[in-house]
C-alpha cells in the first residue's frame, strides 16, 4: 500500500467522522482522538500480552489468533487521524525522524 493512498484514506474517514459528531470543536475533537489512541493502545497491549501467552487463561481463551496486525493498524490510523485533525504534516515528520534514526548510526 503507498502512504498517499493511507493518507487518502486517514482525510476521509476524519472527514467522516466530523459529519456523523457534528458540533463538536477541534479542540474537543482533538482531546476525544487522544483518547482513543489510548484506547487502541491498550487494545494493541493486551494482543502482546496474548501473543507471549502473558494474559490470564480466560482472556487467552476468548481472543482471537489473528487480532495482532488489526490492532497494530488502529493504532497507526488512529494517530494519523489524530494528525490529521491537528494539522500536522506526518510526511515531514516521518522523514525528519527517519533522518535523525538514521542518523544514529552513523560513525
Ligand atoms: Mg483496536
Amino acid at each position: 500500500m503507498k502512504m498517499q493512498t493511507l493518507l487518502d484514506f486517514v482525510s476521509k474517514e476524519n472527514k467522516l467522522l466530523s459529519e456523523k459528531h457534528p458540533g463538536i470543536d477541534k479542540e474537543k475533537k482533538t482531546l476525544a482522538q487522544t483518547v482513543k489512541l489510548s484506547e487502541e493502545l491498550g487494545e494493541l497491549s493486551e494482543e502482546v500480552l496474548a501473543s507471549l501467552s502473558l494474559q490470564r487463561q480466560h482472556k487467552l481463551d476468548n481472543m482471537k489468533k489473528d487480532n495482532l496486525s488489526k490492532e497494530f493498524a488502529d493504532v497507526l490510523i488512529t494517530a494519523l487521524i489524530l494528525a490529521d485533525t491537528m494539522g500536522v504534516d506526518i510526511r515531514d515528520g516521518l522523514k525528519r525522524t527517519i533522518k535523525k534514526v538514521n542518523n544514529r548510526y552513523k560513525p
